[in-house]
């Protein structure tokens, strides 16, 4: 569908210097919104979370949610910013059919936090975001076209309004931008929001799902020629909302603005639309300056001021986060910085420490992880964290191969019963019979039979080429469909032929 001309990947980078910004929205997980007491469960039936402070009827007056305030502090402190002593909630003005008062709740000048960073890594290489800052704000309800072929606008009949999402707490964290990373430009800020991301769930301040539009991101881009002491102009490309579009959509401004400029044409200051099927960006609107808004001090609520002792007691109450979690864990464990990296890539490192605290051996537990399982997933087309096997399960499973009651093809053949839903693995083994054969009669019958069946190769064995003996341990193992334990097998047949 796109007609943009594209610049190959390697020419951009060896001409262009790109610079790359992003604004981060958060849906906050608070029980209620962020102005009046409707709940903010997903999926409810339209419109049944509203009242009249939310659907802005005259006279209704907003109260500010002090978890929503909370939260946002806790985000602040755990990307080192500093946190206002005194700030207030701003009008940002603009008619849409899903922003019932006219104008939304924000921040303008006076942001809750400010001067903050994240630092994350790619390839080994530790990269600085500055944040610039982190406000809270609230959300839009959602408008529904019908009619159309793919529910846009263009081409609808008619439109609905669900304001069920209108008012819930949003947190925009926005970074300075970010230059000098040139060819890694698409995957710092991939690592950027899933570093933040990270930083939301250890924090517990949001579900983070991203499919469910829990976290969008609004990503900026400009490129300018190497050695310009200018930024070039940006694109904004909105609602951006999944780690792989967050990277393909700066890698294809990257290459539509550079084949642009290659032709001397100017870069357009403009909003645009990222589209998943093709990867590709198409032109929104031309973009507002802040004048646009018209942004006042919100007139209906008093300014907020966070106590200083309360502030220090959020910061001393902050969880564990993700990078010092994963240094800890790297060391525990005494892996590298690669296989962290690794774990971490995969979505494995929650279901690794959880199996972990399970009982597992660590490097048991990554192998199941990011071996089998992760292949499994791969199959099916699906998270790892999706798979219908817990980490305790895992974690049991290691605990029958580390007793020997079943080796390690057995245990894929116990997963296959686990994620088909047969139950535990414990139970898996036993409905399906899966035990490893101990020295037992049936497992002599079964060397008895190998032996007796290839008097050629025993003779070999017996002439001095021992390593003919594996032609019957591969007999026996096939007999036994793989429960035997080959070592066992090997022991056994050793004594029958040579004598022991
Ligand atoms: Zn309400």
């Amino acid at each position: 569908m796109s007609t943009d001309r594209l610049l190959e990947f390697d020419d951009v980078v060896a001409r262009y210097e790109p610079v790359f910004g992003l604004e981060t929205h958060v849906e906050l997980g608070t029980a209620s919104k962020m102005f009046c007491g409707c709940a903010t469960t997903f999926g409810a039936e339209p419109n049944t979370h509203t009242c009249p402070v939310c659907l802005a009827l005259p006279g209704a007056l907003p109260v500010a949610n002090a978890a929503a305030i909370e939260a946002t502090i806790r985000i602040g402190l755990a990307l080192g910013c500093r946190i206002a002593t005194w700030c207030r909630f701003a009008r940002k003005n603009y008619f849409y059919p899903d922003i019932p008062k006219g104008f939304q709740t924000s921040q303008y000048d006076e942001p809750l936090c400010t001067a903050g960073h994240l630092d994350v890594e790619v390839d080994g290489e530790t990269y600085r975001v500055e944040i610039e800052r982190v406000h809270l704000e609230e959300d839009t309800g959602k408008n529904l076209h019908v009619g159309g072929a793919t529910g846009r606008i263009h081409g609808a009949d008619h439109s609905l309004v669900d304001f069920n999402r209108a008012g819930i707490p949003l947190v925009e964290i926005v970074t300075r931008p970010v230059p000098g990373v040139g060819a890694k430009a698409p995957e710092v800020a991939r690592a950027y929001v899933a570093e933040l991301r990270e930083i939301l769930l250890a924090l517990g301040v949001s579900e983070v799902r991203m499919e469910q539009g829990n976290l969008r991101c609004d990503v900026n881009t400009s490129l300018a020629p190497t050695g310009s002491l200018e930024w070039g102009t940006r694109t904004e490309t909105k609602n951006v909302n999944s780690l792989r579009s967050v990277e393909r959509s700066v890698r294809y401004e990257m290459r539509r603005q550079a084949a642009l400029l290659d032709d001397g044409v100017r870069i357009m200051q403009e909003t645009r639309h990222f589209h998943e099927d093709t990867g590709s960006t198409s032109a929104g609107r031309s973009k507002e300056e802040a004048t646009d808004y018209r942004y006042f001090p919100e007139p209906d609520l008093v300014p907020m001021a966070p106590d200083a002792d309360w502030v220090a007691q959020l910061q001393s109450d902050l969880p564990e986060l993700p990078a010092a979690r994963r240094t800890r864990l790297r060391e525990e464990w005494g892996i590298a910085d690669s296989e962290m990296a690794w774990l971490v890539n995969a979505g494995a490192l929650g279901l690794v420490t959880d199996t972990v605290a399970a009982g597992a051996d660590p490097a048991d537990a990554r192998k199941w992880w990011l071996g089998e399982l992760s292949r499994r997933a791969k199959d099916d087309g699906v998270e790892l964290a999706d798979l219908a096997v817990t980490p305790a399960q895992v974690a049991e499973l290691c605990g029958l191969v580390a007793a020997g009651t079943v080796n390690d093809q057995l245990a894929r053949q116990v997963l296959d019963g686990v994620l088909a839903g047969e139950g535990s693995p414990q139970q898996v083994v036993e409905s399906r019979g899966l035990a490893v054969m101990g020295e037992s009669d049936e497992l002599g019958a079964a060397v008895d039979a190998a032996i007796a069946g290839a008097p050629d190769v025993v003779e070999k064995v017996r002439g001095g080429k021992t390593a003919a003996l594996g032609a019957l341990v591969g007999a026996v193992m096939k007999e036994t469909r793989g429960k035997a334990d080959a070592a066992t097998v090997r022991r056994m047949l050793e004594e029958r032929v040579l004598g022991g």
